[in-house]
């Protein structure tokens, strides 16, 4: 083919798409994913809904989709006890276009974002896309967030938005409310809004509450969600997000007519139905998460205590070599954050099984050549 150089923004020479290596493997724990497919009776529903929804595909879908925002506002009630009007709810493609939206309502150029690394690594592409300035406050060793610099950082700045993933990735930890709390008191000082974005929130341990308790008294926090990990539905690109009407208003601003496809809102309506069967998978993967994160010490690791469906664990003086060590024996896992952890998701048993087997050679063989695990100090 003649080689053409397309008039690409300068802004972006030499970046390629972003993405994890998706590679054909028998054990995949490298994107946290629910390991479990949809049971029969979802599948059949779904097919069922979707093929009733066939029949007026030659309209646009509703542009507003009250039906399904007012069944996540339900949905969002049962979970964490916040009742919440269906004017506080919007979706969209995944979280990562609620994000979207969040950024190009209010980003933009002149403007800052603020977020807390090692976090999820798609914040400064959703910066990027935006025109908006992102400035980094680091987490502490332990992988909290450092308030003092947190607050200082705010103050100085004046981010019109703040990005705070809660349960954090690939960390898995979670903020204490009442420090949310204060960041989005400093937030609202500035003007800015403080996203907390709960894609993992439903993995959260007992006893850990969620930011949707702030909303009644906080009008700057937008609580993002997603149904690709607690749902199991990561194939139907449904996410959401809780904040006040206002908020909601500012995004419908932004979104692309009809962005949300009618098979979209079909298949999220049936998801929805099926919430607590769902619910019992979810209890597994917590469960399960435990048992990794103690098969893992068990081993002289370090594992960061996780609210999440996945675990970020260390320490490797060569972490690349474990990954390449675990992937040769048909195990994927992911390379992300700082550069001596790994972060494995949480699958099956039998896939759990798998991983611990399969690392249990590596290590051994690390052992052999001298280039043992950093121990658990
Ligand atoms: N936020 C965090 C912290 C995530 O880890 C992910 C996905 N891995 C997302 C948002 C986006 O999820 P989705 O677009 O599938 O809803």
């Amino acid at each position: 083919m003649a080689q053409y150089k397309p008039p690409l923004r300068d802004d972006l020479a030499g970046y390629t798409p972003y993405g994890a290596p998706q590679l054909d493997v028998e054990v995949c724990l490298n994107v946290n994913e629910n390991p479990f497919p949809p049971s029969s009776a979802l599948a059949r529903a779904l097919a069922e809904n979707v093929a009733t929804a066939a029949v007026r595909m030659n309209r646009y879908p509703d542009r507003d989709f009250p039906e399904l925002r007012r069944a996540l506002a339900n949905y969002l009630e049962r979970e964490s006890g916040v009742r919440l009007p269906v004017e506080s709810i919007w979706a969209a493609n995944g979280s990562n276009e609620v994000m979207a939206h969040v950024m190009h309502a209010f980003g933009g150029p002149g403007r800052t974002a603020l977020t807390f690394p090692p976090t999820y690594s798609m914040y400064p592409e959703y910066a990027r896309e935006s025109f908006t300035d992102l400035v980094s406050v680091p987490r502490l060793d332990d992988f909290t967030v450092d308030m003092g610099a947190s607050l200082a950082a705010i103050a100085e700045l004046r981010p019109s938005v703040v990005l705070l993933a809660s349960p954090n990735n690939p960390t898995g930890t979670s903020i204490d409310l009442d420090d949310v709390a204060r960041i989005a008191r400093s937030v609202a000082g500035v003007q800015g809004v403080l996203v907390v974005d709960e894609a993992y929130a439903e993995f959260r341990r007992e006893g850990v509450p969620s930011a949707l308790e702030l909303l009644a008294d906080h009008t700057n926090v937008i609580v993002t969600r997603t149904m690709s990990k607690a749902f199991a539905m990561a194939g139907a690109r449904v996410g959401y997000a809780a904040a006040h009407a206002a908020v909601v208003d500012a995004l419908r601003v932004v979104r692309l007519p009809y962005h949300l496809s009618t098979i979209t809102q079909a298949v999220a309506m049936t998801a929805l139905e099926f919430a607590d069967e769902l619910q019992n998978d979810v209890a597994l993967l917590r469960e399960q998460r435990d048992d990794l994160a103690q098969a893992l010490v068990a081993r002289g690791l370090t594992v960061v205590p996780s609210d999440a469906n996945f675990c970020f664990f260390g320490s490797f003086p060569d972490r690349h070599q474990v990954w390449q060590g675990l992937l040769d024996r048909g195990v994927l896992i992911r390379e992300t954050g700082p550069q001596d952890w790994l972060r494995v998701s949480v699958g099956t048993p039998e896939e759990n099984a798998r991983f611990i087997a399969a690392l249990d050679e590596v290590l051994a063989l690390l052992q052999s050549d001298g280039k043992g695990n950093g121990g658990s100090g």
